[in-house]
């Protein structure tokens, strides 16, 4: 069994990102700068928000973080979206979500400049990606079929089964893993809530991306012999022992069904700090692309 280690591959990944801004520093030009629109207090997204904006700064990246309070109205919230995509020094942004309840989420997303959306949400984004065109694709899918990619996870040909049909990772992941790409050509099963006898579609599945977000979800008995297993969720436990109060928790139960992958992530270490490496990637590809149409 092989340990998909996100940690290190993210690592790698940004080690690669920092020369490529190091370079873009001595030949005089301007680096990547990353803006972040918070809205409001809540504490995981604070956590998030955080930590993207700590690892721009660790490989030379600019940032800007935008917090404002909950009382921000949707017209407000537009305004500034409107003065990011306007703003020529920002070569891309995101917006973290959740949104407090009386703001609505798509109109926001709509919003943001495709060009800037290194976010990967905007509809004329997400539509480039299922027509396998040059786009943003989002961080935690994209994350996903790097950590495949590096690791060499033999793809095509099989059976590829997806939990969880959110717009930011399960619906994502299942079109990439069905492209043409050489991670992809894969037969994709997306399946949800509704989903008749989950277990004999896991039981046959080659390969399971597992997006639910409930812990220990995928026992070792719904998965064969020789399975590749990511798991992308995060579910915060309360653990009285832990530093924080609690712990964090992946969808699968790792020390059983580990016994029977071939390859599989460990949570915390797998996916997540993919997630960051890859917003990363997306920035600089959204300056590189920036710097392509104006010359
Ligand atoms: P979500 O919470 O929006 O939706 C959950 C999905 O799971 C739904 O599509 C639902 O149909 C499906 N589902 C729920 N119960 C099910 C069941 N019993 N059987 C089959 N399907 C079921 O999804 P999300 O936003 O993609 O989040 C999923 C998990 O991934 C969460 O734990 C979240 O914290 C985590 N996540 C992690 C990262 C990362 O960087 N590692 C990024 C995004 C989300």
């Amino acid at each position: 069994m092989v340990i998909l280690d996100g940690k290190k591959i993210s690592n790698q990944i940004k080690d690669e990102i920092a020369a490529e801004v190091k370079e873009m520093k001595s030949n005089g030009e301007k680096v990547p700068h990353l803006a972040a629109v918070l809205v409001g207090e809540d504490g995981a997204s604070l956590t998030y928000v955080g930590s993207k904006v700590r690892a721009c700064e660790r490989i030379g990246f600019e940032s800007t973080l935008v917090k404002l309070p909950d009382t921000t109205t949707e017209d407000e919230l537009l305004a500034k979206i409107a003065d990011l995509n306007a703003d020529d020094d920002i070569d891309g942004f995101i917006v973290q979500l959740p949104l407090p309840k009386h703001i609505d989420e798509q109109k926001v997303l709509l919003a943001v400049d495709p060009d800037k959306d290194v976010d990967g949400f905007h509809p004329a984004n997400f539509g480039k990606m299922a027509l396998e065109m040059q786009t943003f694709i989002p961080a935690t899918p994209f994350g996903i079929m790097e950590l495949l990619k590096r690791y060499e996870v033999e793809t095509s040909g099989k059976h590829a089964v997806v939990i969880g049909r959110s717009h930011i990772v399960g619906r994502p992941i299942s079109i990439l893993l069905s492209t043409k790409d050489k991670v992809g050509n894969a037969t994709v099963t997306l399946t949800h809530s509704r989903t008749k006898d989950l277990e004999a579609f896991t039981k046959d599945a080659d390969i399971i991306i597992s997006a639910l977000g409930v812990p220990n979800f995928l026992k070792a008995d719904m998965v064969k012999d020789g399975v590749v297993v990511v798991d992308v969720g995060i579910t915060r436990v309360p653990d009285e022992t832990a530093k924080r109060g609690y712990r964090i928790v992946g969808d699968v139960d790792f020390e059983n069904v580990s016994k029977k992958a071939s390859y599989i992530t460990p949570v915390p270490g797998g996916v997540g700090p993919m997630t960051i490496a890859m917003l990363l990637k997306n920035t600089l590809l959204a300056r590189q692309r920036g710097m392509a149409k104006k010359a």
